[in-house]
């Protein structure tokens, strides 16, 4: 049986053949049809069966032109099943976290959650683009958090450039050094007292989390 939410078919580009064209229609079979439930469930009970489809979303998303699929696009693949395509789409990194589509919904659906819970499910399972540097980027700060109980600036960005761009963090050295001499940047790093305290209570949260998925 074909989707009720079939993507089309596009023209594949790669071949000189104009009449080659790559399959884009996903048989009922290929969905995840579970992947709305249990995405809605970890957004903390979206209602994303509420979605009327209006587009709210989508226009009022400053980022949405950017995007591979709009907010909205996003809302009806998720519900369908289409796991892939949305786990694998620019969309949920280019969001921006900024509320504008959770504030707008006409049905109270928290988009911005949905879209933080897709961005932990894409990197669960390791589908996020290679290299990519934003789940880079929140391991990193997420590690040195739980180790110090606070962010140290300096430490992460060289971890983070460690593991995404080298050349990027030569590039920018001149700048850090110039922020060092009027003591904005520094590679101190500050502890807080009672650490153990808020690993227990990371931990806690980590173990809560798990039970749920
Ligand atoms: S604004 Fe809300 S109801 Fe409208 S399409 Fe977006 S998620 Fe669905
Ligand atoms: S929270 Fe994300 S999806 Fe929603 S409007 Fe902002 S950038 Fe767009």
């Amino acid at each position: 049986m074909i989707s009720l939410f079939p993507l089309g078919f596009v023209e594949n580009k790669s071949s000189p053949d104009p009449r080659d064209k790559m399959r884009k229609i996903k048989y009922e079979s290929e969905l995840d049809l579970k992947f709305g439930e249990q995405m809605a469930a970890k957004a903390y009970g979206q209602k994303l069966l509420s979605c009327i489809q209006c587009g709210t979303c989508s226009s009022t998303c400053p980022l949405s032109d950017y995007m591979d699929y709009t907010p909205r696009k996003i809302i009806a693949m998720t519900r369908e099943g289409f796991r892939d395509e949305v786990l694998n789409s620019l969309t949920i990194w280019l969001c921006s976290s900024c509320y504008a589509c959770t504030v707008k919904c006409p049905r109270q659906i928290h988009i911005t959650d949905v879209m933080y819970t897709l961005k932990r499910e894409a990197i669960a399972r390791g589908v996020y683009p290679k290299r990519y540097p934003i789940p880079i980027f929140s391991r990193e700060f997420f590690n040195i958090v739980r180790k110090q109980g606070r962010n140290s600036e300096a430490i992460l960005l060289i971890k983070f450039y460690l593991k995404t761009n080298l050349f990027m963090m030569f590039k920018q050295a001149f700048m850090g050094l110039r922020l060092m001499r009027t003591g904005r940047f520094s590679f101190k790093r500050d502890k807080i007292e009672r650490i153990d305290k808020l690993q227990r209570l990371l931990k806690a949260a980590e173990s809560i989390e798990e039970v749920r998925t």
